[in-house]
């Protein structure tokens, strides 16, 4: 085992143990939280890493990285998830490798990636960002649609071919309200999400939680976790 493959596999470990305390906190049986891996700005080397110590799910956030990483691991049985701000000239990329694109927020980028699906012959699973930050009718910071537009959002993915309306996802907000308040600011997703559900049953997933704050992702009812540092160690760089 490479020294980098050690480190990998005692980072995976230790999220492990914390989702499995966590779950046992919540009362949850630990089967109903998926741990999916950010990836980006580590090399495809460590994705495959990863695969071989049975990641199954990784996340990327821009596309220009993606999609070469994506293209150096075609071999590996990985579920890729796009997690960044997308512009929708970045639609055909994107949906080229992406299985679940986790930031959609405004209804152009619908358009642009049932287009893209459609002419990929691909299903692509769509979460909604809902941005906690942001006034209802608005755009967050960070991406992500205010809660006000959710609902609007569901429809047009629901309906749009080639794609699945999958659930909802959030980041933890910096500013307003739910600042400093992640529990909280997961549980009002929870909330958006039990309402949504109503008219579209099959949207069950909730997408909240990443390296500092995963705990309260799965204490709310999160059923999935991304989580970049904890497992692969400090970026470099923000990204
Ligand atoms: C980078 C990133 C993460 C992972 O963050 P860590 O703090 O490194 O665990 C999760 N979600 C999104 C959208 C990200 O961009």
């Amino acid at each position: 085992m490479s020294d980098r493959e050690a480190e990998l596999a005692a980072n995976l470990a230790a999220v492990e143990e914390r989702i499995a305390r966590a779950c046992r906190a919540a009362g949850r049986r630990r089967e109903e939280v998926t741990l999916i891996v950010v990836t980006k700005t580590y090399p495809a080397e460590d994705v495959r890493i990863l695969s071989g110590l049975g990641v199954r799910e990784v996340a990327e956030n821009r596309d220009q990285e993606a999609g070469p990483k994506a293209s150096a691991c075609a071999d590996l049985p990985l579920s890729w998830h796009f997690v960044g701000q997308l512009q929708t000239n970045k639609a055909r990329s994107v949906v080229g490798y992406a299985d679940v694109v986790q930031s959609v927020d405004r209804p152009k980028l619908v358009t642009a990636l049932s287009r893209e699906a459609v002419r990929a012959e691909r299903a692509v699973d769509c979460l909604i960002q809902v941005a906690l930050d942001a006034d209802e009718d608005k755009r967050g910071e960070r991406g992500g649609v205010g809660a006000g537009g959710i609902e609007e959002l569901a429809s047009l993915i629901a309906s749009a071919e080639g794609l699945r309306l999958a659930g909802l996802m959030t980041v933890a907000p910096l500013t307003g309200p739910y600042a400093g308040r992640q529990q909280a600011a997961f549980e009002r997703l929870m909330e958006f999400s039990t309402h949504m559900r109503a008219a579209h049953p099959a949207a069950n997933m909730v997408s909240a939680g990443m390296s500092a704050d995963l705990e309260q992702a799965v204490a709310a009812g999160a059923t999935h976790v991304r989580v970049g540092t904890a497992v692969l160690g400090v970026r470099p760089r923000l990204g």
